[in-house]
């Protein structure tokens, strides 16, 4: 097996978004975003994207049979054959074992976890103040720390700028709370499997994005061995 299959963990705001749009680029791989995947239905107004909004708003996960039909569906597709990076998923450990299930009834596997860690503190700083483009949601700002040339519009395809419904502060928190619970445990999970790699989230986008590349980099030539 060459493919890379990458998962990505950490809490919300961890900037996992972002490294994935660098890393997709270095690796060649698929980048698989739940929450992408959950809002491109609410926009649509399908009837997945109705029932997924009333959790997503208030902050908590959506069922977890409707999250893992999606995904193992979306993984099966030609376009993830050679390679993926999860973003968002799993969140819980039921999710985790579906994806170990799917992927070993086709001979593939996880390559690494890549875990990127931020203080509660930070997410709620960095997730207040985010914007993101309304055309393309890989375009992400931030009015204080990283802020558009235009206020309100996108420097990248100058569409306009909003805030995510789940951005709010006191959802933000739900989100967190909800993180501890079911997904932080996810981490020793990985880490018993021996695929966790973990990344401080603190550091400057650049230097964390050379750091990760560098270390998956080096899986890549370990599976190749
Ligand atoms: P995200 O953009 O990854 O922060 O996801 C936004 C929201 O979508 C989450 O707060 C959940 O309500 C929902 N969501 C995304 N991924 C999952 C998942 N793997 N399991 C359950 N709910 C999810």
């Amino acid at each position: 097996m060459s493919e890379l299959n990458l998962i990505l963990l950490g809490p919300p705001g961890a900037g996992k978004g972002t490294q994935a749009e660098r890393i997709k680029v270095d690796f060649k791989l698929v980048h698989i975003s739940t929450g992408d995947m959950l809002r491109a239905q609410v926009a649509q107004s399908t009837e997945l994207g109705s029932k997924a909004k009333e959790y997503m708003d208030r902050g908590e996960l959506v069922p977890d049979g409707v999250i893992i039909g999606m995904i193992t569906e979306r993984i099966a597709e030609p376009d993830a054959s050679d390679g993926f990076m999860l973003d968002g998923f799993p969140r819980t450990e039921t999710q985790a074992d579906a994806l170990r299930e799917a992927l070993d009834a086709s001979g593939r596997e996880i390559s690494a976890v890549v875990l990127v860690e931020v203080p509660d503190e930070e997410v709620v700083r960095r997730l207040a103040g985010r914007r993101v483009c309304v055309k393309n949601s890989a375009h992400i700002y931030h009015v204080e720390f990283d802020p558009p040339k235009r206020e309100g519009v996108c420097d990248q395809d100058g569409a306009r700028l909003v805030q995510r419904d789940d951005d709010h502060e006191d959802t933000v928190r739900r989100r967190l709370e909800v993180y501890h619970a079911q997904t932080a445990p996810l981490i020793d999970y990985y880490d018993d499997l021996d695929l966790l790699l973990r990344f401080d989230g603190l550091r400057p986008v650049e230097e964390l994005h050379k750091r990760i590349r560098a270390t998956l980099a080096s899986v890549r030539m370990q599976q190749r061995l």
